[in-house]
């Protein structure tokens, strides 16, 4: 007698259900996508224990009539998938016909169902893979399933789910995906009965906002790729992101939520410079393209799809997400350099703050730093309104403040009406601009500015260079030569000209102008060792990332640091050369160079609102 044996029924749906169900979260995400696949406008989930003991889905989808209920529950079948050519291109969220029956096998399952057209709906029931009762059942439009007792029967499956705490973060996290999937669903998840998730109808922003509880403005991105492609969504500020999961970037694929490395790193690639090492980006992609172009039958959990054309995928995403970056740059740069129409006042009818010199204003006895707040806009360090009489005691701390300040020195302009207030802790610029207060960190923003001028420089294949009057002499390893003979071409690029001086001697006859002061012999030795850096001619930017890398780092070691005194003019300097510069929002590391407080940021912080 053989003994190979087909399986029975009930052992291959077991089998099957070890891939389908692997925790409560999968149920879960099963039935959702069920609900969803039958049009379904509202989904209601209550889960109890940590989703073994009760998971209830109520749906006001298209429902089942009494045949398809007793079908839903038979392995392979499916309402979704008819022939070869529909596999191609699925456009429903389930197709295997595998949930139903795989939940049946390893739980007590009830299913109660109605189709819109008719009056009473069927009642069924599953215990363990075995058909306990089917009868009429009243019930309104739309499905009910309940899984009780899960794994009930194979106690081994118990063991390995983790504490109620994962189990239930994991079934909020199918509801999170599924709910940023379909916006146009309203969703709510009860455990213990207690309301835990709520998102009503709303436009996409609002849903993702609802979903990561973000307060924060959020980055739009749409770019309609061709026709048939389109990638949309919104992105957390990369400086907001953090590396917390719940956080992370959610990829959804024709209303399927999937895990996706290669999408994941071009969002990434995209936000080049902005993230902060070990930060991830954040929020919600959405990719809409054609259905036979992915492939969505590769997992049974139907967690990751597959491109069919992963290069033009990657570079669309690449795009539209490098475009976004620039967007919000630009946005930063003309909250920054476009100065306040006259006209246009806030709603409090107070006259925005414009740019005021000192040296004009002879009026008042505290000449200069104490502007009239309705009046002629205030700068400097306090401002009272001028018609009110000053406070005896005020005026005495004001006298005492006007014998100790230089006025004309303390303040100072740019012609873009930036006032300079100071520099606090020798590293942060202060500025006032129109009705905002910026902040500007010195060393993050000279390093930015110095990047982009040696970039530009590489790519033209001329960093200025500086001439030393005593070139320096090195000794070098093998190694060592052996890159610069191969990578000439990138080392005189940078700005280094080197001589061979005989043996293992050579000489460095001129720098990079931006980084003169620094020890030649060290800026070669860090060229080199970027240099020697194995392979990877990985490129996100406009240069292979070893460059890349290398030029950031120059540009940290010019730039001026903290404990740099700056004075007016260096600061002026500065201001003018960011508004001129490609990019200054972020250092070449993605750290912010400039945070700006509205004045009603401001004035929350003192409770005047
Ligand atoms: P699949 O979703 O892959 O088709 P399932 O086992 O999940 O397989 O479901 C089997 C069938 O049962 C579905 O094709 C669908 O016709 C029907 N069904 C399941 N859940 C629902 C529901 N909530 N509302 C309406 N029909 C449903
Ligand atoms: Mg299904």
């Amino acid at each position: 007698m053989s003994s190979i044996r087909i399986l029975s029924e009930h052992l291959a749906n077991q089998i099957a259900a070890g891939e389908v169900v692997e925790r409560p979260a999968s149920i879960v995400k099963e039935l959702l996508e069920n609900s969803l696949d039958a049009h379904s406008t509202r989904i209601s989930i209550k889960i109890k224990g940590n989703g073994t003991r009760f998971i209830q889905i109520i749906d006001n989808g298209d429902g089942m009539d009494s045949d398809d209920v007793m079908l839903s529950i038979e392995r392979h079948a499916t309402s979704k998938l008819k022939n070869t050519q529909q596999l191609e291109a699925i456009e429903t969220l389930g197709f295997r016909g595998e949930a139903l029956p795989s939940i049946g096998s390893v739980s007590n399952l009830t299913i109660i169902s109605r189709p819109h057209n008719q009056s009473t709906g069927t009642k069924v029931e599953v215990r363990f893979g075995r058909l306990q009762g089917i009868h009429e059942s009243g019930c309104s439009k739309g499905t009910v399933i309940e899984v009780h007792n899960l794994f009930g029967n194979v106690p081994a499956r118990r063991k390995f789910l983790k504490s109620a705490r994962t189990e239930l973060f994991h079934i909020e996290e199918v509801v999170r995906d599924l709910a940023l999937a379909h916006p146009e669903v309203q969703f709510t998840l009860q455990i213990e009965n207690k309301v835990v998730l709520d998102f009503s109808v709303e436009d996409i922003e609002q849903r993702v906002r609802d979903v990561f509880q973000y307060k924060e403005p959020l980055l739009p991105l749409l770019s309609k790729v061709e026709e048939q492609l389109q990638i949309s969504g919104f992105l957390l500020l990369p400086e907001k992101t953090s590396s917390t999961v719940k956080n992370r970037l959610r990829i959804i694929v024709n209303g399927r939520p999937v895990q996706n490395n290669m999408v994941r790193s071009a969002v990434k690639d995209g936000l080049h410079t902005l993230l902060m090492k070990g930060r991830q980006p954040a929020g919600t992609l959405y990719i809409e393209l054609a259905a036979d172009q992915i492939d969505v039958n590769v997992h049974p959990a139907k967690l990751q799809i597959r491109f069919r054309n992963i290069a033009k995928m990657q570079e669309a995403i690449f795009k539209a997400t490098a475009m976004v970056v620039k967007n919000y740059h630009e946005q930063i740069r003309a909250t920054l350099f476009t100065e306040k129409e006259a006209s246009d006042k806030d709603k409090s009818g107070e006259r925005p703050a414009g740019p005021v010199s000192f040296r004009n204003d002879n009026n008042t006895e505290f000449k200069g730093i104490f502007q009239s707040l309705s009046g002629k806009a205030n700068r400097g360090i306090f401002s009272v309104e001028e018609e009110k009489p000053i406070p005896y005691k005020l005026r005495q701390t004001q006298k005492d403040l006007k014998s100790r300040v230089d006025v004309e020195k303390k303040s100072i302009k740019s012609d873009k009406g930036f006032t300079i207030i100071g520099q606090l802790f020798q590293l942060y610029l202060l500025c006032e601009k129109n009705d905002s207060f910026v902040v500007i960190d010195q060393h993050a923003a000279h390093e930015r500015l110095l990047y982009q001028e040696f970039l530009t420089g590489y790519l033209r294949k001329k960093v200025p260079a500086q001439h030393l009057m005593f070139p320096a002499m090195v000794e070098l390893k093998p190694d060592e030569v052996e890159i610069i003979e191969r990578d000439n071409e990138t080392i005189s690029a940078l700005g280094l000209e080197l001589e061979h001086f005989g043996d293992t001697s050579w000489v460095v006859k001129s720098v990079p102008a931006l980084i003169s002061h620094v020890d030649p012999a060290d800026i070669l030795l860090d060229i080199l060792v970027a240099l020697k850096t194995p392979g990877q001619d990985k490129q996100v930017g406009v240069v292979p990332d070893r460059i890349d890398k290398l030029i950031a780092s120059m540009a940290c070691k010019a730039a001026v640091k903290a404990g740099n005194r700056l004075a007016p003019e260096e600061m002026i300097a500065l201001l003018e050369r960011m508004e001129s510069s490609e990019f200054f929002s972020h250092c070449p590391h993605g750290r912010p160079v400039i945070a700006i407080f509205s004045k009603r940021d401001i004035e929350k912080w003192f409770l005047r609102q």
